[in-house]
């Protein structure tokens, strides 16, 4: 392997201290706790692993963590009742909606329903278009920690070439638009892109997040570029469960400059993000001063 290997966990772990030395401060100076609610409809035991894993590290951090765990069967009307009571709880800075919820739940609906301002996803409408128009937003959490990792190993971005292979809500879209506001020539590529490897091979910095394991190989990379691997999917290797990338790591760190494992890449930033998230959160509902190493 040739490739600088880009550390996720311990740079999850520097942000999780900064997020905890900011929230001691808002409670020592305005003597708030900022608190995070998660809402999880159904067992999906993937899902089931995610809410523990957040309510552990919020926890960790010094903030107060709320969880509702529904049945599958939950009806929209009693879920859209808990967004509320959340929306009108002044104890509760973020909310996040556990996705995927059950088939019969409107998930638009449902995240449209919680108040922009504790939106720590970023994914509903209102912060989707202000992160689109280049307005202060709140960011969705995987993408904003692929952008604090690249800032963090080029500096600035100013003028790269970006190539984002997904473009789905949560990751490919805000992706490049995170991309873009950093002023790099941003491409979206996606199952219809044809030539994908050759789009691949422009880029100085690849971000995969297809879904589909070990997709990109070292062909797809250019000498020297950047590889970021959001995905996570579970395999079976020599008869054990395994979590690869969507990234074929091997063949991409001999080509690439840099590149994020998988685990220990993306996964533990974007519930550090998380994290940071619910502090943003926290500061701008209570007219506090914003914290500027949590955000971008
Ligand atoms: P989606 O399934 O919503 O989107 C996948 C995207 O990949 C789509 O835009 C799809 O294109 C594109 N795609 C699928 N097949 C191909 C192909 N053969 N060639 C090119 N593009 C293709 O997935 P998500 O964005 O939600 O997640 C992507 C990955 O990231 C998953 O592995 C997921 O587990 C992981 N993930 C990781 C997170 C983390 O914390 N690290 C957080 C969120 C997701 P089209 O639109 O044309 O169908």
């Amino acid at each position: 392997m040739t490739a600088k290997l880009l550390d996720g966990k311990a740079f999850a772990a520097r942000i999780r201290a900064q997020v905890a030395v900011h929230v001691g401060r808002i409670k020592a100076d305005f003597g708030l706790t900022p608190g995070l609610a998660v809402v999880l409809v159904g067992e999906d035991p993937a899902s089931q692993v995610y809410v523990r894993n957040k309510g552990q590290q919020t926890a960790e951090v010094g903030m107060n963590s709320f969880e509702h765990k529904l049945p599958a069967d939950t009806s929209e009307a009693d879920l859209l009742a808990v967004i509320d009571a959340l929306n009108a709880d002044p104890a509760v800075h973020g909310i996040l909606v556990q996705l995927p919820l059950p088939a019969h739940l409107n998930s638009d609906m449902v995240i449209n329903r919680i108040d922009p301002a504790k939106d720590v996803d970023g994914f509903h409408i209102s912060n989707v278009g202000l992160l689109g128009t280049g307005q202060k937003s709140m960011v969705p959490c995987t993408p904003l920690g692929c952008l604090m990792m690249l800032r963090d190993h080029h500096g600035n971005l100013a003028g790269l070439n970006a190539v984002v292979v997904g473009r789905s809500n949560i990751v490919g879209k805000p992706m490049a638009q995170l991309l873009l506001g950093d002023s790099c020539t941003v491409t979206i590529a996606h199952s219809r892109t044809k030539e994908l490897a050759e789009v691949c091979r422009r880029a100085d910095i690849l971000v995969a997040a297809v879904g589909r394991a070990e997709m990109i190989t070292g062909d797809f990379v250019r000498p020297g570029a950047t590889v970021i691997d959001v995905g996570i999917n579970r395999v079976e290797r020599d008869g054990k469960m395994r979590l690869v990338g969507d990234v074929h790591f091997a063949s991409a760190a001999e080509v690439a400059g840099a590149i994020t494992p998988v685990p220990g890449g993306v996964g533990p930033m974007t519930i550090a993000c998380l994290l940071a998230n619910t502090v943003t959160a926290t500061c701008r509902a209570n007219g506090l001063p914003e914290p500027s190493d949590l955000t971008v």
